[in-house]
């Protein structure tokens, strides 16, 4: 982690200027943007030794111990999708292959690659490191609970369940309230909560069984929600490779989710959609799609992945059409199965290429604050307001003046 306390130490004892008390730093960017209130070009963040934000000027506040950092300062991400067990899967799945394919490799690899400690302990550093201070995380198994009270990340655990057979749904449904009750134990510090995987993969009996426990406790679930074309394949006309799958799992064509309908208007009669809805990827959604969810669910969600869309399917979901309900935006990375990266500042920089895409302030938004809220950490982290520590973050490869991307961004954590 780069630390400016040797520069300060430095800079202070040489200086001439005596009005900062020791210990505190007074850091000038390009500009900051401080989420909550316009960016200030050549502003200054005053901080103390622990991370904590003391106040926000202009460059008028300028003194001999300001520091002078390159680019951006804001502040640090919020991951609201993440896969922390699948960590030891980078580039194990070949790229292009579609998210049918991509499942089956998953469920090939899980058996040998799912619960090394060092790997997933290394890919919360990269996270870190990338400026990530928050993240939901989705948890099949307790391969995680281990390793996340090692590093200063905050976690929402989704403890996922999945299930296409009507069989299975009681089973799966029991699985799932005892891995719940291991995180909540274990991870006292964390929040965690059950969610289906997604709009496919669990039986109707499961997704009832589902509804009527989330409807009775607090917190969010997710879902992954209309990431592929066989996704839709399969719930409107029957087909694709999905359907085809779950009739190799022995899914009897009875029980097959084909409805005529999108995804989202098939099932979420089965969802229990008065609570909050992290609806998650969304590649293949449509205008009509987001505004059925709108009304659908009284408080939805959406977390978008573009580094993972590419990889998995070389798709992008239409980000403009996003916009429009550009406060309920989150982003993730997905895991480093489907990902090159686990940096939010890298989604942040995809999105911004895509046509009618978000500008830069609009782009930290989705990655900082809106994660918060949606975590409902927003008084800790998020935005640059005095009182708050939530982390602080330089970004290069932006040009200020022209106000593009010269190159792909480059991170470095401050605090
Ligand atoms: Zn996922």
């Amino acid at each position: 982690m780069f630390h400016p306390y040797e520069t300060f130490i430095l800079l202070y004892s040489i200086s001439e200027c005596t009005r900062l008390p020791m210990k505190t730093y007074k850091l000038q960017a390009g500009l900051i943007i401080p989420v909550h209130q316009k960016p200030i070009p050549n502003g200054i963040i005053h901080l103390d030794a622990d991370g904590i934000i003391l106040g926000l000027y202009d460059e008028s506040e300028y003194c001999s111990e300001t520091v002078w950092y390159d680019g951006i300062i804001c502040p640090g991400f919020i991951n609201a999708h993440t896969h922390l067990e699948l960590s030891g899967m980078k580039t194990l799945i070949p790229e292009g292959s579609g998210l049918n394919a991509f499942i089956g490799h998953v469920e090939k690899l899980k058996q040998h690659h799912l619960t090394d400690e060092s790997l997933m302990l290394a890919a919360m550093d990269d996270m870190w490191e990338s400026g990530t201070v928050a993240a939901c995380d989705i948890s099949n198994t307790r391969a995680s609970i281990s390793v996340k009270n090692n590093r200063e990340i905050y976690w929402h655990n989704f403890i996922e369940v999945f299930g296409s057979h009507p069989s299975v749904a009681q089973s799966q449904f029991d699985k799932g309230i005892e891995l719940l009750k291991e995180f909540q134990s274990r991870l006292p510090q964390f929040k965690s909560s059950l969610s289906p995987h997604a709009t496919y993969s669990l039986s109707t009996e499961l997704f009832n069984l589902l509804k009527e426990y989330i409807s009775n406790y607090p917190g969010p679930f997710s879902i992954h929600n209309s990431e592929s074309e066989d996704e839709i394949a399969l719930f409107t006309r029957n087909e694709g490779k999905i359907a085809t799958r779950l009739r190799e799992w022995g899914v009897p064509s009875d029980y097959l989710p084909f409805s005529a309908k999108r995804p989202l208007q098939s099932i979420y009669n089965l969802l229990p959609n008065l609570q909050r809805v992290l609806l998650v990827h969304n590649t293949l959604s449509n205008a009509a799609d987001l505004d059925f969810i709108m009304q659908a669910f009284s408080d939805p969600w959406f977390c978008l992945c573009p580094e993972s869309n590419q990889y998995i399917s070389k798709q992008m979901p239409i980000v403009v059409l996003f916009r429009k309900f550009t406060d309920r935006i989150c982003l993730g990375t997905d895991s480093y199965a489907s990902s090159g990266s686990l940096s939010i500042a890298r989604q942040i920089y995809l999105l911004m290429q895509q046509k009618n895409g978000p500008g830069l302030e609009e782009a930290i938004r989705w990655g900082s604050i809106n994660g918060a809220r949606f975590m409902n950490i927003e008084e800790k982290f998020g935005t640059l307001e005095p009182g708050k520590k939530p982390g602080i973050i330089q970004i290069t490869g932006f040009d200020l003046q022209k106000e593009h991307w010269i190159n792909e961004p480059m991170v470095k954590r401050i605090f």
